[in-house]
């Protein structure tokens, strides 16, 4: 027996389909549909709007409305009730729209006479790609039955809105409305370099066209086979011989477990067994759990969410027989362009061939941009709409130096773009040249140049840049990256692999940092309402004992016969840094009394990245051997700015007086102390914000392997003495920034800012 939500349902759907199969643009179709679906509701009038740019609605359709207000009447995502159905991407149902606090009253529309409301989103890829609205004359409560008709109805319709048909209209609107066309668009740089090469769409979500199984058996069939083949490729991507070994290899057993779980292929099978084909069992699964936790703030539920995307949209690939159309993309060049991407998913590409990663939902902080960064590849983000712009096939061009796209670029900018790419390889022969040449101004200021590491790829770079040591380590990483909780031994391996791979280098181990944005697939929620000031890093470190002394146990057999550096990120006040180094300094009088395999030195220091221990830092700096700044944390604090928000990226400057008068702070009182102070955050990963630092007076600077050519390169032409006078003069600047002045000064002086 079937719902009679079902059933009313598929008879608006069977209607529905036999308009779309018709020979009628794709204007006439929309508006023989809303009128049907009217009817059948028995509503008064009934519009579909559609998404363009990313964040507005534009009448697209419509039944008993104004006709001239197609084309015409726009919303704002958040403005009225339509554009409030779209922002939360949630239907709103009421009697008397009028008296609702959000309605927004548009003449042009005609709907004077209407009083009742109901808008559903009509979502792809959790985006409002639309809004259907049906309206009434009378008070009228659209009942739970009605809600789910039409929501059921939604889901057919938002694939009609995101067709191909749909996307060439939606372009042509563009260039009609003097939006521009979209050529050149402008993002967000998170990985630098320039590339070209063919676009590949990364699994864009397959169109459901079927929603209702017309035999049950035959879906069930197609499942296990679908499901079954995709595991076993994913099986067969595990072959460590072809990928070699490390992190990368952990991340895909991880999605591997994912993608066979038992309990979601329970819910499929459910699924199909109520009445809906395979392709539609999938996609239900997948929004009844953005339903349940699209909500939360949760960064750890809105992780899983996302694998649940990116493993709903594999399976869906393996249904319709589309999967590896990857490649049939015969191109030694590609660019891949995603909405969101898991790092395991690049994995599906042949990196080698990859030129650039366009990732529209990207954030600086996003796993995946750190696995490109590591591998060269330029990425660039937050462009409202690329995802559904892009076609497979067509030509891109990446700009990661500015943050542009450029989409079937002319002639001109192909030239352009090869010149730069001619030119970026030189530069890439010129720096590894550097390799051999000592990190050294031109007044002969030597400054230590270390790598910050985490991902089994960054190893490389030990011996490509020929680093002063490693100045981080982020064990965390390798501990996200495992299905269960690495125990000792397993500890060991990996840092005895870094020790072997450092020789005599020296290596800066940091206790385990988890929690905020870095969660571990092993341990539960723990609901933070703020993750980022919540129970993170030492903070759960330290209640968590346990976890710390087998950690410390790791470190100190790891590094038996050689010198051991520790230290402890997020310390918040002395106290902390003291129980903490206890702890430590407990587990080495117990390795002492065990074996005679102990380390020959061991140097304890602490990471400053919660502003009050810098109102602390001299009985801090009495106590502690070493200190490393870590500058995305500290800034994050500083300037009360959550480092994971894309839409705050680029509102505050750590090139501005008051976070470089901070900075000056720390490092005179280190010096004061005699202490070795050393900066480990992004800052010093990017050569003018380097600069700046070397002005401060800071000469220890740990960075990601693929800056450190760029970072060695400004060293190598700077002048300390003069950059320390004009960095200080920039002190008490009221400026929003400095940057401008600072990159002016470099390209004054001749200095080497890549
Ligand atoms: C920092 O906060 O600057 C830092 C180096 O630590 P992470 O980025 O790993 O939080
Ligand atoms: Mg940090």
């Amino acid at each position: 027996m079937q719902s009679p939500a079902i059933n009313k349902a598929m008879e608006i759907l069977q209607q529905l389909r036999s308009i779309s199969e018709g020979q009628d643009g794709i204007e006439v179709k929309l508006n023989k549909i809303v009128k049907m679906i009217a009817e059948q509701m028995q509503a008064d009038a009934a519009a579909c709007y559609i998404t363009i740019g990313g964040n507005r609605l534009v009448l697209f359709a419509a039944y008993q409305m104004n006709e001239e207000a197609i084309n015409k009447v726009l919303f704002r995502f958040g403005e009225g009730l339509t554009g409030e159905v779209a922002q939360n991407s949630r239907t709103i149902s009421v009697a008397d729209a009028w008296s609702h606090p959000k309605f927004v009253h548009k003449p042009e529309l005609g709907e004077d006479n209407y009083k009742s409301y109901i808008g559903i989103p009509l979502i792809r890829w959790h985006r409002s790609v639309g809004v259907l609205a049906l309206q009434s004359k009378e008070l009228h409560e659209y009942t739970a039955l009605e809600t789910e008709i039409l929501e059921t109805v939604a889901m057919v319709l938002s694939e009609i809105v995101s067709s191909e048909e749909m996307s060439e209209w939606r372009k042509n609107y563009d260039r009609g409305s003097q939006m521009g066309y979209r050529e050149k668009l402008k993002g967000l740089s998170l990985s630098k370099g320039y590339g070209m090469g063919v676009a590949v769409v990364h699994r864009r979500r397959q169109i459901v066209s079927k929603i209702f199984a017309e035999d049950k058996e035959k879906e069930l069939h197609r499942l296990e086979i679908a499901f079954g083949q995709m595991n076993a490729d994913l099986d067969k991507k595990l072959d460590a011989a072809k990928l070699g070994i490390g992190e990368h290899v952990d991340i895909l057993d991880a999605y591997r477990m994912f993608a066979s779980d038992k309990g979601w292929y329970k819910k499929l099978v459910n699924n199909i067994q109520s009445g809906l084909t395979a392709e539609a069992a999938v996609e239900r699964a997948y929004e009844d759990m953005w339903n349940r936790l699209s909500g939360t703030t949760d960064v750890y539920l809105r992780e899983r969410l996302h694998d649940l995307r990116d493993v709903s949209d594999r399976l869906s690939s393996y249904l319709s027989g589309d999967f590896g159309s990857v490649k049939s993309i015969d191109s030694p060049d590609i660019i891949v362009v995603a909405q969101t991407m898991g790092p395991a998913d690049l994995m599906d590409y042949d990196y080698s061939k990859i030129r650039g990663l366009i990732i529209e939902d990207g954030t600086p902080t996003m796993h995946v941009a750190i696995v490109a960064k590591a591998l060269n590849i330029p990425v660039v983000a937050k462009i409202k709409g690329i995802f559904s712009e892009a076609k497979t096939g067509e030509l891109i061009a990446v700009d990661g130096m500015e943050g542009y796209v450029y989409i079937r670029p002319s002639q001109q900018v192909q030239d352009n773009f090869r010149s730069k790419i001619e030119e970026r390889q030189r530069l890439q022969a010129k720096l590894a040249e550097l390799r051999e040449l000592p990190a050294c101004s031109k007044d002969g200021i030597n400054i230590n140049l270390y790598l910050n590491v985490g991902l089994a790829f960054d190893l490389d770079y030990i011996e490509s840049t020929n680093c002063d040591g490693i100045g981080l380590y982020r064990t965390e990483i390798p501990f996200m990256a495992s299905e269960i909780m690495p125990d000792v031994d397993r500890q060991i391996s990996y840092y005895q692999e870094l020790m072997d791979r450092s020789g005599d280098k020296k290596v800066v181990f940091r206790s385990l940092d988890v929690g905020s944005d870095k969660l571990l697939p092993y341990w539960g929620n723990v609901g933070e309402e703020n993750p980022a000031i919540g129970w993170r890093s030492i903070r759960i470190t330290l209640d968590r004992r346990a976890i710390l002394r087998k950690q410390i146990r790791a470190f100190l057999r790891a590094a038996a016969g050689k010198e051991l550096n520790v230290m402890f990120p997020m310390i918040t006040n002395l106290s902390e840094f003291e129980e903490a180094k206890e702890t430590l300094m407990l587990e080495l009088e117990k390795e002492k009394r065990r074996s005679d395999k102990i380390p020959k030195k061991v140097n304890v220091g602490l990471m400053i990245e919660v502003p009050s221990v810098i109102f602390q830092l001299d009985s801090i700096l009495e106590q502690t051997d070493f200190i490393s700044i870590g500058t995305n944390d500290l800034a994050q604090f500083i300037f009360a700015c959550d480092r994971g928000n894309p839409r705050l990226t680029e509102r505050y400057d750590v090139l501005s007086a008051p976070f470089l008068t901070v900075m000056n702070e720390i490092i005179s009182k280190a010096n004061k102390h005699h202490v070795y102070c050393s900066v480990c955050g992004e800052m010093a990963s990017n050569p003018i914000e380097a600069m700046a630092l070397i002005g401060l007076g800071y000469r220890n600077l740990s960075m990601s392997g693929s800056s450190f050519g760029r970072v060695k390169s400004m060293v190598r032409s700077i002048n300390v003495e003069e950059i320390e006078d004009y960095v200080h003069s920039l002190l008490k600047s009221n400026k929003k920034t400095l940057r401008p002045q600072l990159i002016s000064y470099a390209h004054d002086h001749g200095i080497e800012i890549y």
